[in-house]
């Protein structure tokens, strides 16, 4: 009976708070009445999937885990919402051309990615941003719209900048956007040679800083764009070359996830200054792009926080589109077509990870009521004073007494005076005192930082099959936060609370940072108890820049990928169009230069010899130099079935 009382407390609406996913979700994720976490990717507009319900026919079709779920609906709609958001700012505040958005490559290059949103923006002529010649190259392929824009970006060198004339003679719209002085000489070279008008742009470096984690984009010592000195020196150049009305764009980049709108408002009006005073001096200006920098709120928050945003898609583009006309209309200029670069907001929300725990280390295994210890030591005997003498009325000075006891103990076995006896009783008193402390602060309403930090220390690791820098490179790097939360049970509550450590044997490899709605972060995560049953969890906003970006870390390599697809006509309202086999170990041992032959052959004269020095026998050997050359061709991750088979 107990149990029913239990569940009825626990709701799933309490489930929704805890893990804040109507916050970042954005009405694309939430829980179903089964404790599942579902997914719209249409939101309203359509069908709802739960997401172990991928999960159970991907692993049917052969996926392991890790595994990367798109949601390709989602990617649509967000392409849409965006050019919804321009169009509807354009027509309310009456501006008087038009938006032109382009999706830069560099934030999720993977082809599928990028073809489902050149289709999604046809209606739109949503183009693409490259900003390397690797990226132009698939551009220039992929690009079929002549009224979509390519737009390109970085450092150039004569091939690039030729391959993209070659666009021009192919009738698209490609704006080559000088990033340096030296650049528009070769421009006008090679554009001549080709007989080709080139649409030039121009990046000015703006003074109004962004305040994200990629402020040095702006200023006056960041790496890219001109100064005002060297914009009239390419404006020049130009017009020596009868080539001024070729000059159509200015561009500018604040950096990426700005969380503060106020960042964007003053450069965009600067930026416009630039375009107005440009256009003035004599040159065709029809574009003004406006970078990227949309950001996406990871923790739901709605605060200037590295990990959130302070405005919403319209207010951005409202924003974007009135100091633009306010500028202009103030400069006497006629309004430009606007671009916007946006990739984060475009692409983050699609995917989810999705891994599985296959353990947990507790902390807390011990008898809950230990016994006197029988070893006689002073430190073992102050220890368990400690333990006994906890005061309700002052609980943490046996926590203090218990540090220093601790700390004691272990110059004492640093100098050779205790053996490993002494060390692990005092050490388990040490965390049976933490227990008991802690208990007189479940329910306080203040707790002290000792305390805070003493409660993460008694939180668990629940270990996960993936790699933190494979699939999660921004939050080792720059410690940005990701939503994170189990993908069923939610009907159940989450008893226990926990850190993730993924299977890197490097200790920078774990998740313990994770989205709190009223804090910057927590280090602990709610989770629920392993019960033997595989443990999902969902890892939500990685389509931006993660799941693209892996180093290879202790080669683990890409991770498996399901494409899924809504369709009314299936019986569970989508189906798995495509799936995506992670890399293999042969192709990451290839990367850093091992070819499977090689090891192989290695591998058998080895094997060859210890079958002569009787170390093997013959059938033993070729059985193991079979599953060594099996496994080659296997995935670089845990196979977790075969792990819980044997333990
Ligand atoms: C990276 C980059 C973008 C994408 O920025 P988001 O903040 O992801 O939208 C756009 N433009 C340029 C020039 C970039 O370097």
């Amino acid at each position: 009976m107990q149990q029913t009382a239990e569940a009825t407390a626990w709701s799933i609406d309490k489930a929704r708070e805890l893990y804040g996913i109507a916050r970042w979700g954005l009405r694309y994720f939430d829980i179903n009445t089964k404790g599942q976490v579902t997914v719209a990717p249409l939101k309203e507009q359509g069908g709802t999937i739960a997401i172990v319900d991928v999960i159970k026919e991907a692993v049917e079709q052969g996926l392991h885990f890790p595994m990367l779920i798109r949601f390709h609906d989602l990617l649509r709609n967000r392409v849409e919402r965006i050019n919804k958001a321009f169009n509807d700012a354009i027509v309310e505040l009456e501006y008087k051309s038009i938006y032109r958005g382009v999706y830069p490559i560099k934030v999720n290059q993977l082809r599928e990615v990028v073809e489902e949103i050149i289709d999604a923006g046809k209606p739109f002529h949503h183009g693409l941003e490259v900003g390397s010649k690797p990226e132009l190259y698939a551009a220039l392929a992929f690009h079929e719209d002549r009224e979509s824009l390519i737009i390109c970006n970085g450092y150039k060198d004569a091939l690039y900048i030729k391959t993209a004339l070659l666009g021009r003679k192919l009738g698209k719209k490609i704006v080559l956007v000088v990033e340096k002085v030296e650049e528009v000489t070769n421009i006008i070279r090679y554009a001549k040679e080709l007989k080709v008008e080139p649409m030039i742009g121009l990046r000015v470096r703006l003074m109004s800083g962004g305040k994200g984690k990629w402020e040095k984009s702006t200023g006056e010592d960041a790496k890219f764009g001109l100064s005002t000195q060297e914009i009239l020196q390419v404006s020049d150049l130009l017009k020596e070359a009868d080539l001024a009305d070729c000059l159509k764009l200015v561009h500018f980049h604040s950096g990426s996830q700005i969380p503060d709108i106020l960042t964007i408002k003053k450069a965009v009006r600067e930026g416009a200054m630039f375009y107005a005073k440009i256009k003035q001096i004599g040159h065709a200006l029809e574009y003004i792009d406006v970078g990227g920098g949309l950001g996406v709120d990871y923790d739901g928050s709605r605060t200037t926080f590295h990990s959130s945003i302070n405005y919403s898609l319209n207010e951005y583009a409202r924003d974007i589109v009135y100091n633009i006309m306010d500028v202009c209309d103030s400069q006497g200029v006629a309004h430009p077509v606007i671009i916007s670069e946006s990739g984060r907001a475009v692409v983050a929300h699609h995917s989810v990870l999705v891994v599985e725990t296959f353990g947990d280390i507790k902390k807390m295994e011990h008898a809950r009521e230990p016994a006197k210890p029988e070893i006689s030591h002073k430190l073992v005997e102050e220890a368990w004073y400690n333990y006994t003498h906890v005061n309700p009325s002052n609980p943490l000075e046996a926590y203090h007494d218990a540090q220093h006891n601790k700390e004691e103990t272990q110059v004492h076995f640093e100098l050779g005076l205790i053996d490993l006896e002494v060390k692990a009783e005092v050490e388990k008193l040490f965390w049976l005192t933490g227990a008991r402390v802690l208990e007189h602060f479940v329910n306080a309403e203040y707790k002290p930082d000792e305390i805070v930090e003493l409660e993460s220390k008694f939180s668990d690791q629940y270990l996960c099959n993936f790699s933190v820098f494979q699939s999660l490179l921004d939050h080792w790097g720059y410690g940005q936060l990701f939503p994170i939360m189990p993908l069923h049970r939610l009907n159940e509550e989450p008893k226990r609370r926990g850190t993730l450590a993924d299977i890197t044997c490097d200790s920078d490899g774990t998740v313990s940072k994770f989205i709190n709605l009223y804090e910057e972060g927590v280090d602990t995560l709610p989770l629920h108890d392993l019960n033997g049953k595989p443990y999902y969890l969902g890892i939500f906003l990685t389509g931006a820049y993660q799941d693209i970006m892996g180093d290879l870390h202790n080669l683990f390599g890409r991770v498996n990928e399901a494409h899924v697809f809504l369709d009314e006509d299936e019986d569970a309202g989508y189906y798995i169009e495509e799936t995506i086999e992670g890399t293999t170990m042969e192709k990451v041992l290839g990367l850093v230069q091992y070819t499977g032959t090689d090891l192989k052959r290695k591998m058998k004269s080895q094997v060859d010899s210890a079958i002569k020095e009787d170390r093997l026998r013959p059938n033993e050997a070729m059985r193991l130099l079979g599953e060594y050359e099996k496994g080659l061709k296997g995935y670089t991750y845990l196979d977790l079935k075969k792990v819980r088979k044997k333990s």
